[in-house]
């Protein structure tokens, strides 16, 4: 998808109606009888509110304008023309497939033209994207894409490195399975020498 086009801001189950903290509590009572429990049993009581406020922070992305967290804050770069590089931020997001884990780290590379941005805004960045339900491809994606729309730098490699839930928890046997998707663009995609120069900054 284009890259402005980005996921819808709340999900709704009819016209602009988000569900209630209590439906969203009834929801997991549901799931719990469902996997074979019983949901009035004590251990089990709060739970169904602490998920509905765990779901909060795992997908807090919805609520965030990743592209506005860049466009706040950056600096001038005085001269500066070599890449910039950031590696191993730590994210956990969830597939959307399976509502499952993905955790994992993403690498961060840019060249800058005229703006630099703070290590915090990165990484504020990945999570903007990373708190929603995901693809890993799209996510590497919808990355780079926001920095090279924002920043206008004269490149962009994003590389992400993750482990899905789905995968080594249940399903087909992969526990160690790593997947690895990438996205360069410009002076990373067209100069085999940048791209390189990024790689060994992340020790690839
Ligand atoms: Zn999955």
């Amino acid at each position: 998808m284009p890259p402005n086009q980005k996921l819808p801001m709340l999900v709704t189950d009819g016209p602009g109606r988000r569900p209630t903290q209590a439906e969203a509590e009834e929801a997991v009572r549901t799931l719990i009888r469902w996997a074979g429990d019983d949901p009035t049993r004590e251990g089990l009581l709060e739970t169904p509110s602490r998920v509905a406020r765990a779901y909060g922070e795992w997908f807090s992305g919805y609520d965030q304008d990743a592209g506005a967290v860049l466009r706040r804050t950056f600096a001038e770069v005085g001269g500066y023309d070599e890449i910039v590089v950031l590696k191993a931020i730590a994210f956990s997001s969830h597939c959307e497939h399976h509502m499952a884990p993905i955790t994992g780290f993403v690498h961060i590379g840019y060249l800058p033209r005229r703006r630099v941005v703070g290590i915090s805004k990165l990484a504020r960045l990945v999570h903007a994207f990373a708190r929603r339900l995901q693809v890993q491809e799209r996510l590497t994606a919808e990355i780079a894409d926001t920095l090279q729309e924002v920043l206008q730098p004269r490149g962009v490699a994003v590389m992400v490195e993750a482990t899905h839930g789905c995968m080594t928890t249940r399903g087909v046997d992969a526990r160690e399975a790593t997947m690895v998707t990438s996205r360069m663009l410009g002076a990373f995609r067209e100069n085999p020498a940048t791209r390189r120069e990024f790689f060994a900054a992340i020790g690839k």
